[in-house]
């Protein structure tokens, strides 16, 4: 591959890509997350600086295309990709992860925000957090009748009535079932991210009959290219380099 590629991640997706790139490219990570050693390709790690700041590095490393495979929750990264390419005249192509969809035996329910979401779970007592690390800054307020367990990516340590898990997927149905007999949970808040490595979570909340509550998708830029799976990405950018 010879084309200058800046591949945007912090998906297994993205990673995945990044292991097929040459030196040529650059593969960029927030900083969040690991940072893996072991690639052919440049990693950089950190902001931009706004659509602006990526224009400019766009175009100070003489990129040719633009990859946004971006968690479909990181929006405003998606944002500033669409922007920052359409100022420094180069594509953007996109992975645009189609969300899961309930099935005829699933409850599952959306919510908007925080607020929604504390009001949809007054009536349950043990709610399984496996949408981020919002509810790492609301332990404090957990109400009388609940407990919570929250996984994230690093374990923090949690008052009494609650209980943080560091753990990153993929998750099998096997060790997901286990956890859910564990933590004894009567409710389960997601994202609803797409991911085949964090979907057997949403198998065992079906076989229990647990309803799910997901954060609703946010808005995404329309970009020059949008692919659903990473086959028909990697086939056209073969095309084209
Ligand atoms: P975000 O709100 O869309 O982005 C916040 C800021 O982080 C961006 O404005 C940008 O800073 C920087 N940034 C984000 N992704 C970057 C990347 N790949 N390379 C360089 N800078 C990046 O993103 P977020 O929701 O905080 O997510 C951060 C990262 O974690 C993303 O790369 C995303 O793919 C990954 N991730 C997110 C989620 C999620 O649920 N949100 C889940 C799994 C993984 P500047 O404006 O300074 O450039």
């Amino acid at each position: 591959m010879n084309r200058r590629i800046l591949l945007l991640g912090g998906t297994t997706e993205a990673l995945r890509l990044a292991r097929r790139l040459g030196a040529e490219a650059i593969y960029s990570l927030a900083g969040l997350g690991r940072v893996p050693d072991d690639l052919a390709c440049r990693v950089r790690v950190g902001g931009f600086g706004g659509a602006d700041g990526l224009a400019a590095f766009i175009a100070n490393e003489g990129i040719e295309l633009l990859l946004d495979l971006t968690h479909p929750y990181a929006a405003q990264i998606s944002q500033n990709a669409a922007r920052a390419a359409e100022i420094a005249d180069v594509p953007c192509w996109a992975l645009r992860r189609p969300g899961w969809q309930a099935g005829p035996q699933d409850d599952w329910r959306e919510f908007e925000d925080w607020d929604d979401l504390i009001r949809l779970l007054a009536p349950f007592s043990r709610p399984f957090f496996t949408s981020g690390r919002e509810p790492l800054a609301h332990l404090h307020e957990i109400p009388e009748h609940q407990h919570w367990t929250v996984r994230c990516l690093q374990v923090e340590p949690a008052p009494t009535r609650a209980e943080v898990i560091g753990a990153r997927g993929p998750f099998s149905l096997e060790s997901e079932r286990e956890l859910f007999a564990r933590i004894a949970c009567d409710v389960l808040v997601s994202k609803n991210s797409g991911s085949h490595s964090t979907e057997p979570k949403l198998q065992v909340a079906r076989e229990l009959g647990l309803p799910v509550l997901l954060l609703r998708r946010p808005a995404l830029p329309v970009v020059d290219r949008e692919f659903a799976e990473m086959g028909t990405l990697w086939e056209a950018l073969q095309q084209r380099l």
